[in-house]
């Protein structure tokens, strides 16, 4: 087996890992691995707008933006190697990868994790009925149509209105594939406004306070049965894309000595992005599903330089634990904090639709609070002022 050494290894070549990887390439060696033969994670599937106003202060199209994040990677002397898998991490901190050469160990002075998000499967969705061709995840749909030049179906319905499946439908236009309708089991689109009129201007039937209860055909998919206000409907389609339902690609935290947290399915952090082993840092969608590539470029940005304070022997303060309190209450991240951190918000999400106030307290004392009007699936933060030492929770008081 091979060994190597470097100052800062990345996992993952997308917006977090490529803006982590530049902040700290003038500085220390970086050495970024991306299993994929190119690098710039899930924008290099995503031919369409908007992406790179918060970056390069420009609209660009998914795969020009992340030409451009590698080719500033590369010009501030980040080495970036493709086609090569981490699949194990160990104390020290220390990876084992393997590609077409073969099984190599990498120790590092740091280690940054940035993995992105999965898409949740059919069968993690529980969707019932026949299993033909044309039920799709966006991800697959975005091969497909970016990368292989196809068009799967020609009338598919779109399952889930949040972030991700605003990009199906762009995905789809490009294609000229015009989807029949979006199905939203909730009253209201997951996206907030005024993203969520994207639909409706695009021609896409918005079907709210509607459940998909059965996908049928043999080869292709002929059709869905729909519950909704109007009760149980069968709508002609060729096909069916998946969205929404993510998870952090967390499967490295599997077996590893690192600690994951249950409610985002990532790896637990403080609010310097430190994992449970502080030789560990995580950054972007990781952390938890699923945020836009300028949120996880500006994280990886953000934790990169917290990664350099480290290593210029910034001393940093004992971390404690954040809880949450009320049932509607998904997960927090960061989950640790403790003095002035990186990360100065922390964030949050429900389980289903929820009025109330949030409010921040360590021991019996209200830090900060404010009122939410939220859904699943959407971005919910509390700012995090340096705080006083002792137990910290945030409760939601429902109305
Ligand atoms: C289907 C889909 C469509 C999306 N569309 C949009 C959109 O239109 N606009 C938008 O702003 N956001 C979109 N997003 C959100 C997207 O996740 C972010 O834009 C952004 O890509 C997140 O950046 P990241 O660096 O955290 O992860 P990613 O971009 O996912 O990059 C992670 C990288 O890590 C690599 N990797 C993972 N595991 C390993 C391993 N073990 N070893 C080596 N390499 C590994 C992956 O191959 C990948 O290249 C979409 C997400 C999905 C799932």
């Amino acid at each position: 087996m091979n060994r190597t050494a470097t100052d800062i290894l990345i996992v993952g070549a997308g917006p977090a890992g490529l803006a982590a990887a530049t902040e700290l390439a003038p500085h220390f060696r970086v050495l970024v691995l991306e299993r994929e033969r190119h690098p710039g994670g899930i924008p290099r599937h995503c031919g369409h707008y908007p992406f790179g106003i918060r970056e390069f202060h420009r609209l660009m199209k998914g795969p020009d933006y992340a030409r451009a994040l590698v080719e500033r990677a590369l010009k501030a002397g980040v080495e970036i190697r493709t086609g090569i898998d981490v699949i194990a991490l160990h104390p020290g901190p220390e990876i084992s990868a393997t590609s077409d050469e073969g099984v190599v160990r990498i120790t590092a002075k740091r280690v940054l994790l940035a993995t992105g998000v999965r898409e949740s499967s059919r069968a993690q969705r529980l969707l019932g009925g026949t299993k033909p061709g044309g039920v799709l995840p966006t991800g697959a749909l975005q091969g497909m149509v970016y990368i292989e030049g196809r068009r799967p179906f020609h009338r598919p319905v779109i399952l889930g209105t949040e972030l991700v499946s605003l990009s199906a439908i762009m995905t789809c236009a490009s294609a000229g594939i015009r989807p029949l309708a979006m199905i939203e089991p909730g009253d209201q689109p997951t996206a907030r406004w005024p993203t969520s009129l994207y639909p409706r201007l695009k021609g896409v039937d918005l079907r709210l306070s509607t459940r998909l209860v059965a996908i049928e055909g043999r080869e292709q998919v002929e059709a869905v049965i729909i519950d909704g206000p109007k009760g149980r409907e069968r709508i002609e389609t060729d096909g069916v894309i998946i969205s929404g339902k993510f998870r952090p690609e967390a499967t490295l935290l599997a077996n590893s000595h690192l600690i994951r947290d249950p409610g985002t399915k990532g790896p637990r952090i403080d609010n310097l992005g430190r994992c449970s082993d502080p030789a560990f840092y995580a950054a972007g969608n990781m952390l938890r599903p699923v945020e836009t590539s300028g949120w996880c470029w500006s994280e990886g940005r953000t934790i990169g330089r917290a990664i350099l304070a480290d290593l210029q022997g910034e001393q940093r303060g004992p971390a404690q634990p954040v809880s949450i309190e009320g049932e509607a209450l998904s997960w927090v991240m960061p989950q640790m904090i403790g003095g002035k951190g990186a990360l100065d918000r922390l964030q949050l999400r429900v389980n289903r639709p929820v009025r109330g106030r949030l409010v921040l307290r360590i021991g019996d004392k209200e830090v900060v609070s404010r009122r939410i009007d939220s859904r699943p699936e959407r971005r919910i933060l509390l700012p995090m002022p340096a705080l006083p030492h002792g137990p910290a929770k945030v409760v939601l008081e429902e109305k």
